[in-house]
């Protein structure tokens, strides 16, 4: 009878064990995830080889921030803003990474800087421009730091890439999904899938 209630509160502590391990693993695995931060950034270029700049972009941006998990096809897009510039490639990008935005934000302008981006006019032409539109759901109003991006809602060439590989992202901010934004949209200068 004793040896029989031994073994019984020995199989009790081994199967405590084993639960123990696997909620450890559990929280180890969960703790490793949880500080990956969805970010979305949009590439754009109106001067010289478009296409390639943007793939150059890419390639710094897995190089010194995140490997790129998804791409939103290339969209040729009127000027914004200014709208006797040439037409601008956009494309938007998603990485998944543990730096704070501040780190994001400092490669994004060492790769424009890399690049040749001058700062010269206002809306003007650019070989590169790389937006911070969302990191993860946090929203930043710091000095030069302002996330989800200011104008993203108010932009058809940053909803049109968007929507694409995040329809139902919602903006912290405004409370509204991306393809809601995109179906309120009032811009209407002119976006083309490629
Ligand atoms: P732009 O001329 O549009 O490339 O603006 C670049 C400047 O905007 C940089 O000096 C950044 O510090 C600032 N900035 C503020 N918020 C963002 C953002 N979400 N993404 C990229 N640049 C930003």
């Amino acid at each position: 009878m004793k040896n029989c209630f031994i073994k019984k509160y020995k199989l009790f502590n081994y199967a405590n064990l084993i639960i123990h391990a696997r909620i450890t693993v559990k929280s180890v695995v969960y703790n490793n995830c949880y500080n990956m931060v969805d970010v979305f950034l949009l590439l754009g270029s109106n001067m010289g080889e478009r296409h390639d700049l943007l793939k150059e972009a890419a390639n710094h941006i897995a190089q010194t921030i995140a490997p790129v998990l998804k791409t939103s096809s290339v969209y040729e897009t009127q000027a914004w803003g200014k709208t006797d510039e040439p037409d601008y490639l956009n494309q938007v990008l998603l990485v998944q990474t543990d730096m704070p935005a501040r780190q994001v934000l400092n490669h994004v302008l060492n790769i424009e800087q890399q690049m040749g981006r001058k700062r010269e006019v206002k809306w003007g032409a650019r070989s590169i421009d790389i937006d911070i539109l969302f990191y993860g759901d946090a929203i930043i109003n710091e000095q030069g730091l302002t996330v989800p991006h200011p104008q993203l809602h108010n932009r058809r060439f940053t909803l049109e890439p968007l929507v694409e590989i995040a329809p139902h992202l919602n903006h912290p901010v405004l409370n509204q999904t991306i393809v809601r934004l995109k179906n309120n949209l009032n811009d209407c200068l002119v976006v083309k899938k490629l």
